[in-house]
């Protein structure tokens, strides 16, 4: 089957066609400022040139519209018509409490959907535009939601409460309930596979290391916890997000600079993190790579507090799942910067843990860069949502038929 994979933010939407026999990616690309002036399209075969076209995009149904488009395209596409398209999967950002799984959407599914969006404002929202698009204009075309929050569902009450007022989780549902779950679901079953290891037997912690960032502890192939919270603002330190920091520090802030917590949050959204830590020099760790090795002050303070927070978590999960046998990095940093998996690791000593550099030197590939025989494994997997979505699709669609 092949499955057309949509992931809708609020003015952008990428893309992939996958084939689910081959796994192979058919096509991918990019719409970039939908409703908004210079909206574009850029659309990569596979095998193919990549091409780029500035053309007006007033809302989503238009940018789909687009996008299906380029696929049938004569010349360039990659199916003949639509037909050939056997489901779309979206990415959902939120499911709440409700979506432990994937989901084959209906309106019932999409009320449930629209329900989460206070938990997820920015994304929720935006996610729902863009199955609503789709549905317009693929009305007999199975749709799945595939959903960021899923995964982690499976935490026990103690990782996912909060000690806070219990009214506010029996009213609001205020609680932990993590991100990238895809992602974490992905990463920790490839790591089994790649070491031919029993998924279901193993303690695995994966670190997402990307301008947003979590870790998840994976034990016996469930999640038992994760660093984001109830938004993705909690955990680790991230490209412009604070992660943790003491609640106080809001009140504190906004009495000295006169701001309202709608400033403070944006601040802590926007402006904080690896950027605001190196006083503003970069959110990009390439730069901020770069500073280290020149021994800027400022990187090199950003570049230590990022990693002395990752191993702490790691230290955090090894103690929940009482000792851990697998350590992943994925994402843009993770997949990346050899810097800070060898920062990271050099505090893991604890674990048994000793870098091979020439492995972790390496990139693109799923590889274990400890030395052989190390108790503790760590291992770079390259992460792939939109596999995994794809993936997930068809399951729910074959239950379906
Ligand atoms: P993601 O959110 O997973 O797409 O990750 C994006 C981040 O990955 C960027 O902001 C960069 O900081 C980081 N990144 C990408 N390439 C490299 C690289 N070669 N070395 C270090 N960091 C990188």
């Amino acid at each position: 089957m092949k499955v057309l994979v949509i992931n809708c933010g609020s003015s952008s939407l990428k893309f992939q066609l996958i084939d689910s026999n081959t796994e192979a990616c058919l096509a991918k690309g990019l719409c970039e400022r939908i409703a908004i002036e210079g909206s574009m399209i850029s659309y990569t075969p596979a095998g193919g040139e990549k091409e780029k076209k500035v053309t007006p995009m007033p809302d989503h149904t238009e940018a789909i519209r687009l996008v299906l488009d380029v696929l049938t395209n004569p010349v360039t596409g990659v199916v003949k018509n639509l037909d050939e398209i056997g489901a779309v999967g979206h990415r959902v950002v939120h499911g709440g409490e409700r979506f432990a799984q994937s989901v084959l959407i209906d309106d019932a599914v999409l009320k449930a959907i629209e329900e989460c969006n206070d938990l997820a404002p920015l994304h929720n929202p935006a996610n729902l535009i863009g199955i609503n698009a789709c549905r317009k204009l693929m009305p007999s075309t199975p749709m799945v939601a595939v959903f960021d929050t899923a995964f982690h569902q499976t935490m026990p009450e103690e990782a996912y409460m909060y000690g806070i007022p219990y009214e506010y989780y029996r009213k609001y549902k205020v609680r932990r309930y993590g991100f990238h779950g895809t992602s974490h679901s992905y990463v920790s079953r490839r790591a089994a596979q790649v070491l031919n290891l029993k998924y279901e037997d193993l303690k695995i912690i994966v670190c997402h290391l990307g301008n947003g960032a979590s870790v998840s502890a994976v034990k016996n192939g469930k999640c038992v916890d994760t660093s984001m919270g109830l938004t993705p603002l909690e955990g680790l330190i991230m490209g412009t997000r604070s992660g943790d920091i003491d609640p106080a520090i809001i009140e504190f802030i906004a009495h000295k600079e006169n701001k309202n917590i709608d400033e403070i949050m944006n601040i802590l959204n926007k402006k904080s993190g690896v950027l605001g830590l190196s006083d503003n020099l970069s959110s990009d760790f390439r730069d901020i790579e770069e500073g280290y090795f020149k021994g800027d002050e400022n990187a090199v303070r950003a570049m230590k507090t990022f990693c002395y927070r990752v191993v702490k978590q790691i230290g955090a999960y090894v103690a929940a799942m009482n000792g851990v046998d697998i350590i992943c990095f994925t994402a843009g940093v993770g997949e990346n910067g050899p810097l800070v998996r060898t920062l990271v690791c050099e505090q893991l000593g604890y674990l048994g843990v000793e870098l091979d550099e020439e492995a972790n030197a390496k990139r693109g590939e799923d590889i274990e860069i400890t030395q052989t025989g190390c108790k503790t494994k760590v291992m770079v997997i390259p992460t792939n949502e939109e596999l995994a979505i794809a993936r997930e699709t068809v399951q729910i669609t074959e239950q379906r038929a």
